[in-house]
């Protein structure tokens, strides 16, 4: 199947075809104008990393527009506080444009830490504060000496960098409550999970496999995430790194100050989980721990392989197209794809590097389509081509599936369904047969088309799909 969408000449170098010969892929840079990005500003970058932290404020100091772009951005549940599902705005006005907006924020914090009780504040600079340069920081100084909790500054100015350089300021901000509170009491058994960020409350599934190992979890960072763990995490022996685009940062600082190595996992599909625990245990260099992880491994794997058995059988052969924000989901998705019998026809992502890239190209089937920081129609493009039966991606991804008839899964941070360890794979697997294996494709014009004799003159279904995304 062809397609008649043309690639912008300024985006062709990020863009990569595995088993074909190519230098490395230009990646890790500004948006290309015009070719409307898929990618979040720097401030969603920030918001989408702190939110989780459950007894904190988190205020955006802004237009509405961008508090209410991300309010409750994110599935993360809590256990507790529910604090951060408020999205708090200073709701600058063309006077606090002319004039500044800082009173009006140190007005905002006062009121609402008076009225909340937060455990922290943690305020995110906008586009306009940017331009107009207010001084958040010293707003935040004062409102911290008079109130007596921290109150953390988020630079995170839309326009100043990529969604990265957000995750960037997130890990700048958090860090400086870490190594405030006291560790006695934590055990040499100990690791923080960074970069799970409790969507449907994931975090809670992979706590209590390393409950079952033995190991304490100090702080989650920051799914279900709390002020009073964080600042006590420097006490823990291991941090693993879950989402390694947005947490690498903060664990390198962790490493340099605080002497705590790190360990880059991944808690989705069957192999990674596993390892995930294993390479815990070895970290540890515990024969116990690790006879304990493999129970663990043992006891899920039985509870859920017979029925993903039955899936594959289903899912054998059906192709996908993966478009997530980190390069670290997008391995994990490669592989538990794999598990079920499918094949990764594209993959790409909005914060991958070089190495990445180039991994992926590695462990790609010859042909699969790897693109960095993408844009609707070179999807839609890609998905026409290589006609997937899935789309693995988030909410700006899913109405391009639905526009071309191809079945989607969410596997992004809005997603209700817990993706993330054993019985996330299990119900991956059960999202993935339900959305590929339903008879509603066959029906759409594309395909219901194809089944039909072709008419002298009409054209294909891939270039009337073009049109239309068009
Ligand atoms: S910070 Fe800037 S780019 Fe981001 S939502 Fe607000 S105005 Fe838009």
């Amino acid at each position: 199947m062809s397609s008649t969408i043309e690639v912008l000449p300024g985006r062709a170098a990020s863009i990569a075809v595995a088993g074909e010969a190519g230098g490395a892929m230009v990646c890790d840079k500004h948006s290309l104008a015009g070719s409307v990005t898929q990618r979040a500003c720097v401030f969603c970058g920030s918001r989408v990393v702190l939110y989780p932290i459950a007894d904190a404020l988190h205020v955006v100091h802004g237009p509405i527009g961008c508090a209410a772009y991300t309010w409750d951005i994110r599935g993360a549940q809590s256990s507790g506080p529910q604090l951060h599902r408020n999205s708090f705005s200073t709701d600058m006005q063309e006077m606090d444009v002319i004039y500044g907006g800082e009173k009006k924020l140190e007005r905002a914090l006062m009121e609402l830490i008076e009225k909340h009780q937060p455990k922290a504040a943690f305020v995110y600079s906008t586009c306009i504060v940017g331009v107009i340069g207010d001084d958040v920081t010293a707003v935040c100084k004062k409102v911290e000496a008079a109130k007596g909790i921290p109150v953390l500054s988020v630079a995170s100015e839309g326009f100043k960098g990529t969604k990265k350089d957000g995750y960037r300021a997130a890990c700048e901000a958090v860090y400086t409550l870490i190594g405030t509170g006291d560790t006695k009491s934590i055990g040499p058994l100990s690791i923080n999970l960074l970069g799970d960020f409790n969507i449907a409350g994931e975090t809670w599934i992979i706590r209590d496999y390393f409950k079952r190992m033995g190991i304490e979890v100090v702080a989650t960072i920051t799914g279900d995430g709390r002020v009073d763990d964080i600042r006590r995490c420097h006490g823990a022996k291991l941090n693993l790194v879950q989402c390694a685009g947005s947490m690498t940062h903060l664990a390198k600082k962790m490493k340099e100050d605080h002497n705590i190595p790190f360990l880059k996992v991944s808690f989705f599909g069957l192999e990674d989980m596993s390892a995930a625990l294993y390479d815990t245990a070895k970290f540890f260099g515990d024969e116990q721990l690790m006879d304990k992880a493999k129970e663990v491994v043992r006891d899920e794997i039985g509870k859920f392989y017979p029925q993903l058995r039955v899936y594959k059988e289903k899912l054998i052969g059906k192709k996908a197209a993966i478009y997530v924000g980190g390069a670290f989901k997008a391995f994990s998705l490669v592989r538990a794809l794999r598990t079920l019998g499918m094949t990764t026809s594209i993959v790409g992502t909005q914060t991958g590097d070089k190495d990445d890239y180039a991994q992926l190209r590695e462990m790609c089937d010859a042909g699969t389509v790897i693109v960095d920081d993408s844009n609707p129609l070179e999807l839609a493009k890609f998905c026409l081509e290589k006609d997937v039966d899935l789309f693995i991606g988030g909410v700006k991804e899913r109405p391009i599936a639905y526009k071309l008839g191809i079945g989607f899964c969410d596997h992004n941070h809005e997603r209700k369904e817990a993706l993330a360890g054993f019985v996330g794979m299990f119900n991956f697997a059960k999202e993935v047969y339900a959305s590929c294996c339903s008879p509603v494709w066959n029906y759409v014009p594309r395909r219901a088309r194809s089944q039909r004799p072709e008419v002298s003159g009409q054209k294909s279904d891939a270039e009337s799909q073009t049109e239309v995304a068009s």
